[in-house]
């Protein structure tokens, strides 16, 4: 079993670091404060074993430069302004591209700011590929941060559909990736 899983989200919430984490000991991606160090598409083949009622599947992940708020629902792409912001339009585009090509899309969210205003226009972005998504709120570092999580359901999600991770210390990636694994 196989299953294309990308990773969408504002830049700087954490898909590269989470990429790395899904990817375990295999190929990492870049990442960086600043946001916009990934401007394309990234892949990685990783498989995760199999589980007592759960059979092995390879997922390949896909990270991505992410959705900016600037440029979403501009589609012209000549004039000044928009060649001015081509480096931002590419990422977008990339993010799109990435989203067409998954079977489950992973809308990574930043638990510390809660959902923001653009987090629901890319919900609903995705929404309209009918693609199947997890909500994965990340920087869950800490117990203390423990009920946090519960305004990503104004993005109109279950509970089975929201996740909390810490992509620097590796909390609740287990968890996730067999969920993943559900799923393929
Ligand atoms: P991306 O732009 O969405 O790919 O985000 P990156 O993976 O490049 O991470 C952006 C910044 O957030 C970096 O400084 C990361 O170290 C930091 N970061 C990523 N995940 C976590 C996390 O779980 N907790 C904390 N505290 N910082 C994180
Ligand atoms: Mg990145």
């Amino acid at each position: 079993r196989s299953m294309v899983v990308s990773l969408i989200g504002r830049p700087n919430v954490g898909k590269s670091s989470l990429f790395n984490r899904l990817m375990q000991k295999q190929h990492k991606a870049i990442t960086h404060d600043q946001p916009g160090v990934t401007r394309d598409r990234h892949y990685g083949i990783t498989t995760i074993e199999d589980l007592q009622d759960v059979d092995a599947a390879d997922i390949i992940l896909v990270d991505t430069g992410g959705f900016y708020p600037e440029r979403i629902d501009e589609r012209g792409r000549n004039s000044e302004e928009e060649n001015a912001n081509k480096f931002f339009n590419i990422m977008t585009d990339h993010a799109r591209m990435a989203i067409g090509e998954s079977d489950l899309v992973l809308f990574v969210v930043d638990v510390r700011e809660g959902a923001l205003p653009f987090d629901n226009t890319i919900a609903d972005y995705i929404r309209t590929t009918k693609k199947p998504f997890l909500v994965v709120a990340n920087k869950y570092d800490s117990d203390k941060q423990a009920g946090e999580e519960i305004d990503f359901y104004s993005l109109g999600i279950d509970s089975d559909e929201l996740f909390t991770t810490s992509a620097t210390h590796g909390r609740g990636v287990t968890f996730l990736r067999e969920k993943i694994q559900r799923l393929a």
